[in-house]
């Protein structure tokens, strides 16, 4: 690779990295003393999913959508939003490897789907957790809804504002106060 800056071909290896995915390489260019690093990376078009007997299985994105709205309530089910999860999912696992343990899976699942239906997470989560008890799945949906806030689509997000006349001034502006909640 040319150097990003002054386009020269000639520089130097200064640092290498090897991991079992990729390669890093720090270089310096010799013409204008740019230090820069490239990345070859081993991408892989099948995501594994290891099963806790540790089987592995191709990662399937249907699948997951599936086990997602067989989760949702039919009163509860978000279709859209369940799509999203799904591609946002697949998004942020399969750019951190190329298998990933079903546990941690389910883990990147649930902690999305909390925030997008909660009837549907409390499902998802009662049959996909290896919870230990009742208890421990009643105590997991306590400290999610203590932590949950629902905050609806296009509403001012943490300020309360207050339009109030200036009475300082003889013109017409008014204030806008921001009161932080
Ligand atoms: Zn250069």
């Amino acid at each position: 690779m040319n150097c990003p800056n002054c386009e020269s071909p000639q520089n130097k290896l200064q640092d290498i990295a090897v991991s079992t995915t990729s390669v890093q390489r720090e270089k310096l260019c010799l013409q204008c003393g740019l230090e820069f690093i490239t990345i070859e990376e081993f991408i892989s078009d099948t995501f594994l999913v290891r099963k806790k007997d540790g089987r592995k299985e191709r990662f399937n994105k249907e699948k997951l959508f599936n086990s997602l709205a067989h989760a949702a309530h039919k009163k509860h089910a978000v279709p859209d939003a369940l799509t999203k999860l799904a591609t946002e999912v697949e998004e942020q696992v399969v750019t951190q490897g190329n298998e990933i343990e079903s546990r941690l899976l389910a883990e990147v699942v649930m902690n999305r789907l909390k925030r997008v239906d909660m009837v549907t997470y409390i499902r998802y989560a009662a049959s996909y957790r290896a919870f230990v008890s009742a208890d421990e799945l009643l105590d997991d949906i306590r400290t999610t809804l203590d932590n949950f806030t629902y905050i609806p689509p296009e509403q001012p997000l943490l300020f309360d504002v207050d339009v109030v006349p200036n009475t300082e001034s003889n013109n017409s502006e008014t204030v806008i106060r921001l009161q932080s909640s």
